[in-house]
């Protein structure tokens, strides 16, 4: 899938990105930069970064690239024994997190972060339907996932927002672009949810690469095995073909 962009919607874009790096990493940076520097970061929460409320689904890095992301957890689980592959093969990934299992598992959320893997909103209540329901309620689906997955990550804001099933709207679209979250889509489903078989997971991803870099695999919602083992072997293989891990563009 591509996105036609204007000359202008693409400076938009750049800006984003590039503003929205500053604020997202502020948190992770206060108690650690100078006071200067502190100074010249707003507070989070108070001043979010706007971005893009297109959906996203392009690599930041450019080039050969592909976004593994990472959907339903954190669990306590599977979560680790991805990272662990991920560490394994230099590969980095987007989570994207349902805001009471960050709660439930913050010490996962807050390995996440350690590893310079990234955040994403996946609501409170996974309702692939909310595109169906008030704007009130899609609201607090984000914003309260946003606050749990906050505060679970000792302050780290998440950096996208997925909706469930890709049930996005232009208002829940805009509400989290407005709370600095870029939504986020796929180009590829590995349909690893489903458990077909590990080869079934890889000789899918194989034969979608074409359709664009980011990936949806599944940490979250059972059993995770065939997810853990279909990584194992494409992230080495992945990286054989030349691509390297990138995370979307923001
Ligand atoms: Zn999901």
């Amino acid at each position: 899938m591509t996105i036609a962009l204007t000359a202008a919607g693409l400076l938009t874009c750049l800006w984003s990105a590039h503003t929205g790096e500053t604020n997202r990493h502020a948190s992770a940076a206060i108690g650690k930069g100078s006071g200067a520097a502190r100074a010249a970061i707003p507070h989070r929460g108070t001043l979010p970064v706007k971005v893009s409320p297109e959906i996203t689904h392009t690599a930041e890095s450019g080039g050969k690239a592909v976004n593994i992301t990472i959907d339903d957890g954190p669990d306590p689980v599977w979560t680790p024994k991805i990272l662990q592959v991920l560490h394994d093969n230099g590969a980095h990934a987007t989570f994207c997190m349902i805001g009471p299992h960050a709660a439930e598992n913050s010490a996962v959320v807050k390995k996440i972060v350690a590893d310079d893997d990234r955040l994403c909103d996946h609501t409170v209540s996974h309702n692939m339907r909310m595109n169906h329901r008030s704007d009130a309620y899609q609201k607090s689906q984000i914003l309260d996932a946003e606050r749990m997955i906050q505060q679970a990550s000792g302050g780290v804001a998440p950096m996208y927002y997925r909706a469930p099933g890709g049930a996005f709207t232009p208002y829940s679209r805009q509400v989290a672009a407005t709370h600095g979250m870029r939504p986020l889509g796929w180009n590829i489903d590995s349909k690893d949810f489903y458990r077909p078989g590990v080869n079934a997971i890889i000789n899918t991803v194989k034969y979608e690469l074409r359709n664009g870099p980011t990936i949806l695999f599944h940490d979250g919602g059972g059993n995770r095995s065939q997810t853990y083992e279909a990584l194992k072997q494409l992230l080495p293989w992945l990286k054989t073909q030349g691509y390297t891990f990138s995370f979307p563009v923001r």
